[in-house]
């Protein structure tokens, strides 16, 4: 990509730490882990909270207060033992109050601070027990009257790490602040207006000299004015990236008739939201750009059937098309559903796992690398480095959360320019994949295949076990069948193994030998095992640590019974329900857990308990959980924003993804007065100048 150079006025931001006064070689590197290299990294830590002192007399303290008082000398006493404090007794007219220096303070305590001398004292106050009624541990000034305007009556605090503390830091972020200079406005001026939020620099300004509480608000206008500038120099850098990838020419793909045929074969009609993504995706084909798009879709929303049109039309135009899933089990059903309807139209599909071995696997690759296999299905397998395609034109990747980005670069990199579709099960809100996902295309299924049942949910405490054991044992007389699923819960998998193990023994007690047992330990070939049997309906109640998360269709399951629920997220327990309901049995869900519940647990429940829309308990499991990592997404890439808050402010990321993609649509190269201005954000925000990882690397 063309990275511009930086701009002149970004110099002083952009300067090394250690150029500050007081930074040397003690501070630099604790700076450098703590926030980052540059001057810049400094001015984007937020403060945490505010300390307000007031000036009190010594009859006037309340416990906790930070305070400014004006006191005189009285009493020194040293400590006994090293483990105890420097105490200096102090009084006032109204009273007497306790000062304590702990390890490292000595006799220079007494020598700067004699008996009879008047100081002026900061600290927060504690109720005492030596001479003093009260006292400040380790005040945060001790100065001679005439110095008493050195203590600010409202300090910011920074979170503070071991060696770096909240005071250094403001003392450096205030010098810092010095060099900000002012920047011409990138921001639209009527927007501007409009929040009422201040320019660019006072803001900085303002975030860094909170008044009141309600500036730490991340709704303050100077948060909300700092936050939607890093969020559309984020979408800004999104949007570039999505017309690059499209800029490199790809395949085009015609519809087929033999993706007529087999969409006219399929036991269903598709739902319109399956066609939608088809015609998005055949969209993209007839373009001759490279397609980079994800097929969001909840559990059972059909997003099978919408990957084998796909592949049809790939295969049928002479190209190559793979389809990588994440277990062997859900390669397999994979394959199961694609090779015959291809089959059909006389296009061959092929799975490839690691279970292929020896000369079947010769042959299979042989025919691949010659294109006579028009379509890969399998594991990881399919990007071992002696997988060779004749020419691959499409890469799908099912539960693309689970595989890294290398694994999707690897299964592109097998052919010259190939279609990228990547799918997943997760429903994010709309607000997190426009952040997460913003520098691709996204069709989404939101709606059902018709005839499904709603799942009955339901929340059981633990102790009506029995209860619950003699209605399954009775459901599965019926010819019923269950998944039981058992948290990890421990650190240690040994730990939760056992526990389902337990379980299992326990079931199998009660139900006899048509209970069976999968986890994460088990090898594939056993998981399988397993897992065909509970398919074909020889095993009743399938016993699972979470391995069954991931989108394993067994339609005559109706009973979803899930241990421990109360440690589920939302998202993932909608998953795990996911797996039944799926045929056109009634379906049941039971949470056991054991109570008491706490409210944010009785919530969750209750959510789920009312809908089973993915995409709106995505969004009510943010707002449960209103922060820290609300659905695992550190691991996938999700940024790390230093002002924004994508919670907080995610009204404001549709906006900034909007003027970010209208922007570069009416002015891409960005040279207009704006789009100028708008580079230097671009750049201000920039972290591959050296963030806190950088330093820490
Ligand atoms: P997922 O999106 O979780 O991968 P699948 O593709 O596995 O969902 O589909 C779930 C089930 O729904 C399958 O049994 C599939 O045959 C069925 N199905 C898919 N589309 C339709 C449809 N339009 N009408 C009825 N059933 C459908
Ligand atoms: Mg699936």
């Amino acid at each position: 990509m063309f990275t511009p150079m930086r701009p002149e006025s970004l110099f002083p931001l952009f300067a090394p730490i250690d150029t500050l006064r007081g930074v040397g070689e003690r501070l630099a590197p604790l700076i450098r882990r703590h926030a980052g290299p540059r001057i810049r990294d400094l001015l984007c830590l937020k403060p945490s909270d505010l300390i307000v002192r007031r000036v009190r007399h010594i009859a006037d303290l309340a416990e906790g207060e930070h305070v400014i008082l004006a006191i005189e000398i009285r009493q020194h006493s040293p400590p006994r033992s090293p483990r105890q404090p420097w105490r200096i007794h102090v009084t006032d007219a109204t009273g007497g109050l306790d000062l304590l220096f702990f390890k490292g303070h000595g006799p220079h305590l007494s020598g700067r601070n004699p008996v009879g001398a008047p100081r002026v004292v900061s600290g927060k106050v504690e109720r005492g027990q030596g001479l003093g009624e009260w006292r400040i541990a380790h005040p945060d000034h001790l100065l001679p009257p005439e110095r008493m305007a050195e203590i600010p009556q409202v300090e910011p605090v920074y979170p503070a790490t071991a060696g770096l503390t909240s005071r250094t830091l403001a003392k450096l972020v205030r010098q810092a602040l010095l060099s900000a200079p002012e920047l011409a406005e990138w921001q639209d001026g009527a927007w501007l207006a409009r929040q009422g939020w201040p320019g660019w620099r006072a803001a900085l300004e303002s975030l860094h000299n909170p008044a009141t509480p309600a500036d730490l608000d991340p709704q303050a206008p100077a948060r909300r004015r700092l936050a939607y500038d890093e969020l559309l120099a984020h979408q800004l850098a999104l949007a570039e990236r999505r017309r690059m990838q499209k800029r490199a020419a790809a395949p085009r793909i015609p519809d087929s008739a033999a993706t007529t045929a087999v969409q006219h074969a399929l036991p269903f009609t598709l739902t319109s939201a399956q066609a939608r993504a088809l015609a998005d995706i055949r969209a993209d084909f007839a373009r001759g750009e490279r397609m980079t798009r994800l097929l969001q879709g909840d559990v059972g929303s059909g997003k099978t059937a919408v990957a084998l049109l796909a592949v049809a039309d790939v295969a049928a135009s002479g190209c190559q098309a793979a389809l990588m899933a994440p277990t062997e089990i859900l390669a397999r059903q994979h394959a199961e559903a694609l090779e015959g309807p291809l089959a059909a139209q006389g296009l061959r599909a092929a799975l490839f796992t690691g279970r292929l071995r020896g000369a079947a696997r010769e042959a299979q690759l042989s025919a691949l690398a010659s294109g006579e296999i028009k379509v890969a299905i399998g594991t990881q397998a399919l990007i071992q480095d002696d997988v060779a395609f004749a020419n691959l034109a499409l890469a799908i990747i099912d539960e693309q959360h689970r595989f890294g980005v290398a694994d999707r670069s690897r299964l592109q990199a097998k052919g010259e320019s190939v279609h990228l579709l990547a799918m997943s099960a997760t429903p994010i809100p709309r607000t997190l994949e426009l952040t997460l996902f913003g520098d691709l295309d996204v069709s989404r299924l939101d709606e059902k295949p018709p005839g499904r049942h709603p799942v009955a949910t339901r929340a059981v405490p633990m102790a009506r076990l029995a209860e619950i054991e003699a209605r399954l044992a009775a459901a599965i007389d019926r010819g019923e069948q269950a998944f039981w699923i058992c948290p990890l819960v421990s650190d240690s998998e040994l730990v939760d193994l056992a526990a389902a193990e337990a379980r299992f023994e326990a079931l199998k007690r009660r139900l006899g030998e048509r209970v069976g047992l999968v986890h994460g330990r088990l090898g594939a070939a056993q998981k399988d095992e397993v897992m065909s049997r509970f398919v074909s309906g020889e095993i009743a109640v399938l016993v699972a640590t979470t391995v069954v998360e991931v989108g394993v269709n067994v339609p005559a399951a109706t009973i979803m019974i899930i241990e421990q629920a109360e440690r589920f997220g939302l998202a993932q327990l909608h998953q795990l329900r996911g797996r039944v309901g799926r045929g056109s049995r009634a379906s049941s869900c039971l949470l056991l857990h054991d109570p008491p519940l706490t409210a944010t647990a009785k919530n969750r429940l209750d959510i789920l308990r009312r809908t089973e829309d993915g995409f709106e308990i995505a969004e009510r499991d943010l707002d449960l959980r209103g922060g820290g990592d609300p659905l695992g997404l550190a691991q996938s890439g999700f940024p790390d924003y230093r002002l924004a808050d994508p919670l907080a402010h995610r009204d404001l990321i549709p906006t900034a993804a909007d003027d970010a993609r209208l922007m570069l649509a009416r002015d891409p190269d960005l040279r207009s007065p704006r789009g100028q201005a708008v580079q230097v954000l671009k750049s201000l925000f920039d972290w591959r100048a050296g963030g806190p990882l950088d330093a820490a690397g």
